[in-house]
């Protein structure tokens, strides 16, 4: 069965593809002919993920997943949240991104944080969501050149290395995507 990822991210796809095994063919926005940046403009990560993937649903009549991700930091209201990717601006710079965070905890003891990914599922006229959290803080200089976004500035509970100095098999297993599309396969496997 083909199932679309409202997604061209050619890394986030292949990812799935090998997790889901080959009960499920994975296909992207671009193999579906769906050439629009779907805009998010909801104000909740589950919103916009539940966006996009309503956004496939009724103009391709295909069932389709679609994720989305934000940081929420406690001291800063859980920002930034929703506005994740742009909170310094529509550049959707991670260096300007991360800058802009740890200038706003300079002075803060409490760095709790933690990532949230949703992934929204439209399947057989329902809608499923499945959530993926992993707790950690934000430490107070970036280390690490591997994945991307925050990861650099962000160390998971119970691990002294960030994101960014994990590799990606090590990052999957704990991380709020790898969590949410393990929930995703596990109950996709249930509906066959
Ligand atoms: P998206 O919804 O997956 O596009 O994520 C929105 C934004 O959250 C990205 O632009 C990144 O800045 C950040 N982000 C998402 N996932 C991760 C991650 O695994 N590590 C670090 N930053 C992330």
């Amino acid at each position: 069965m083909k199932l679309v990822f409202a997604s061209n991210n050619k890394n986030k796809i292949a990812e799935i593809q090998q997790q889901v095994g080959s009960q499920f063919e994975i296909v992207s926005l671009e193999d579906i002919g769906c050439f629009v940046d779907i805009p998010e403009t909801a104000e909740t990560i589950e919103g916009n993920a539940i966006l996009k993937a309503n956004y496939v649903t009724e103009n391709y009549g295909l069932p389709c997943f679609a994720d989305d991700t934000g940081l929420e930091i406690e001291a800063l209201n859980n920002e930034p949240g929703v506005y994740s990717a742009r909170y310094a601006g529509e550049q959707k710079n991670s260096e300007d991104n991360m800058n802009l965070v740890l200038q706003k905890l300079a002075d803060q003891t409490n760095r709790k944080a933690r990532f949230k990914t949703i992934i929204a599922l439209n399947i057989n006229d329902q809608q499923y969501l499945f959530e993926g959290v992993v707790k950690g803080e934000i430490i107070t200089e970036k280390s690490g050149n591997m994945g991307f976004g925050y990861d650099p500035i962000f160390q998971p509970e119970g691990y002294s290395t960030t994101f960014a100095q994990m590799t990606m098999e090590q990052k999957a297993v704990i991380s709020h995507r790898g969590i949410a599309v393990q929930k995703l396969i596990d109950f996709l496997s249930q509906i066959g």
